[in-house]
C-alpha cells in the first residue's frame, strides 16, 4: 500500500484512499492536519500550519509559504505573523 511519513509523528500514513490536494488529520498527532502534495514530481505530505487569531481565537490558516514578518487579517485589524518555540503566533 501507498503510504507515506508524517512530518509531525515520523508514523507511516496510508495514504491509498488519498489524492493529491486532499486533507486529513493524522491519527496520531492530536489536532495535526496533513495535506497531499506534489514537490518535485513527488508526493509528500505537509502540515497545515494554524495560527489563532489575538482577538477572537479563531484558528486561521497560515498560508504555505508565509513567513515570520507576513501581515495577516482578522476582526477588521492585521497581525503580525511570528515563528517561535515551534510554532506561530500572530501580534
Ligand atoms: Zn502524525
Ligand atoms: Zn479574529
Amino acid at each position: 500500500m501507498p503510504s507515506l511519513t508524517c512530518p509531525g509523528c515520523g508514523e507511516e500514513v496510508d495514504i491509498s484512499d488519498l489524492k493529491e490536494g486532499d486533507r486529513f488529520d493524522c491519527t496520531n498527532c492530536a489536532g495535526l492536519t496533513l495535506e497531499l502534495v506534489r514537490r518535485e514530481g513527488e508526493l509528500t505530505l505537509r502540515q497545515v500550519q494554524r495560527v489563532s487569531c489575538p482577538l477572537c481565537n479563531q484558528m486561521l490558516e497560515v498560508p504555505e509559504h508565509a513567513r515570520p514578518g507576513d501581515i495577516m487579517s482578522c476582526c477588521g485589524q492585521t497581525f503580525r505573523l511570528t515563528y517561535e518555540f515551534g510554532a506561530y503566533a500572530l501580534e
